[in-house]
């Protein structure tokens, strides 16, 4: 666990998701990672997906090293449905339940739609839209079984608001959040809830993976120039939507850095 996203930060453990169990993708760095720490911080047994091993078994011994239950852990990719379907299966195999899925496993592939590498945008939406409701589609049956569940998608606020260069990274974003509320109107009546997450610019590793090289320098420029948010604030917001009462469904949080106007 790095420094900015360490538990402590997250500041007061307490037991408000004692028993509770949940699976977080895109656990080996940024909003993932802050967020299994504090959802364990909260008292919640935690599975971690991801592609880098290496990273969720740091985080696994970290979080237990600071007193909390030891998550677990299942390197996988989220466009793989046997890789989901391995760490959904794992995950109940050990705790028993799924209570909570964290829906955060992304990429952004910024950049203009002319001239734009077309593999970007499959890959875009294999990941942010298709890995997302694949993940819903394997923990559902076990949230509907127990008449209890909560599911949360990371979406951005690029899934309200379009820019040029973000049509397609947008596009992926607007899907997860028409599922989201498709999904929150078949579920609600079983018991399980529904959040989406729309966080403006956060401080993380997202950047580094925009394959335009002129959009990632106008955008890591354009983010340092501002006071952006941390991993733990988002982090923050989702235990905050997750440890309301079984009659309380938070729909939608959106979180801007102060500075950030649009
Ligand atoms: P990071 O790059 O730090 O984290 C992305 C996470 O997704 C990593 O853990 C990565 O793990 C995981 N991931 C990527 N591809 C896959 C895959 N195929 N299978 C499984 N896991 C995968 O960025 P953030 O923390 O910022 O991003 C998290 C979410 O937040 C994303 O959905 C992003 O769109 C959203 N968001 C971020 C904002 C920001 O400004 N940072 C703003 C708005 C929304 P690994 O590489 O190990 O597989």
């Amino acid at each position: 666990m790095t420094k900015s996203t360490s538990s402590a930060a997250i500041k007061t453990a307490n037991s408000v998701l004692k028993d509770k169990v949940a699976i977080v993708t895109g656990a080996s760095s940024g909003i993932g990672e802050a967020t299994a720490a504090a959802l364990a911080c909260a008292g919640a047994k935690v599975s971690l997906m991801a592609r880098r091993e290496d990273r969720l078994s740091a985080l696994c011994e970290s979080i237990e090293k600071e007193g909390f239950e030891k998550p677990i852990y299942f390197a996988s990719d989220v466009a793989k449905p046997a890789d989901i379907e391995r760490a959904v299966k794992g995950t109940v195999e050990k705790f028993g339940r799924i209570d909570i899925l964290i829906n955060n496993a992304g990429v952004m592939y910024l950049g203009p739609v002319e001239g734009a590498n077309i593999d970007d945008w499959k890959r875009m939406f294999d990941i942010n839209v298709l890995g997302l409701m694949n993940c819903t589609h394997a923990v559902l049956p076990h949230m509907i079984k127990s008449s209890t569940g909560h599911i949360v998608n990371v979406s951005s606020v690029s899934g309200k608001v379009v820019s040029a260069r973000s049509a397609a990274y947008s596009a992926t974003k607007f899907a997860v959040g028409a599922f989201s509320e498709g999904l929150r109107q078949e579920v609600s009546s079983k018991g399980v809830r529904v959040t989406v997450i729309q966080p403006g610019a956060v401080a993380t590793e997202l950047t580094d993976h925009i394959t335009d090289a002129a959009t990632q320098k106008s955008v890591k420029n354009w983010v340092a120039g501002m006071r952006a948010l941390s991993s733990e604030d988002i982090a923050n917001a989702i235990v905050y939507a997750v440890s309301q009462p079984p009659t309380v469904n938070v729909n939608e949080i959106t979180i801007r850095p102060t500075d950030q106007t649009f």
